[in-house]
């Protein structure tokens, strides 16, 4: 029985780090024979407006960043043959929902950068530190070089 049947992959499309962690990820699943899940988190516009209610035009951003991070996730999985992964959009903060998920869906491991846009400056990136804490899988953070 392979050591991880389910891996989740959190993709945040920053470029040369992100196809780091999307290489080591598709890499791993060959070598379990895992399912691959690839999610991206797209980050709760409303948050920017100051009033209660959010306004009908962040639903709206939230629903055309949705598409297009689904068609950007869709457009990895054929670069890398994976036609068949799921492809998983969330909208909300990154740590929270690729820990929900990974729990909602079963994954065995969840695959991240240790830094991605939000900073390198860390020694791990805060989505990075925030899955390790909470995931109840284990978790993968592949070393993103700050050179
Ligand atoms: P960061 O906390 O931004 O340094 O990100 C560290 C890693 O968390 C990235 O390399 C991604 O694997 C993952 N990550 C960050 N933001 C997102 C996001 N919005 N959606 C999916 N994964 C994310």
């Amino acid at each position: 029985m392979a050591t991880y049947p389910h891996i989740l992959l959190a993709v945040d499309f920053s470029g040369e780090e992100a196809d780091q962690v999307i290489g080591k990820a598709v890499e791993l699943a060959r070598l379990h024979q895992a399912r691959l899940s690839l999610l991206h988190v797209v980050e709760y516009s409303g948050a920017m407006y100051p009033g209660e209610i959010p306004l009908p035009e962040a639903f709206d951003l939230d629903r055309r960043l949705a598409e297009s991070a689904r068609a950007r996730l869709e457009a990895i999985t054929v670069q890398h043959a994976l036609e068949g992964s799921p492809c998983l959009v969330e909208v909300g903060v990154p740590k929270r929902e690729i820990v929900r998920v990974a729990q909602e869906r079963g994954a065995d491991l969840i695959v991240l950068g240790s830094h991605g846009r939000h900073g390198l400056q860390l020694l791990l990136g805060s989505t990075a530190s925030g899955v390790l804490h909470l995931a109840g899988c284990d978790v993968l953070a592949v070393r993103i070089g700050s050179a």
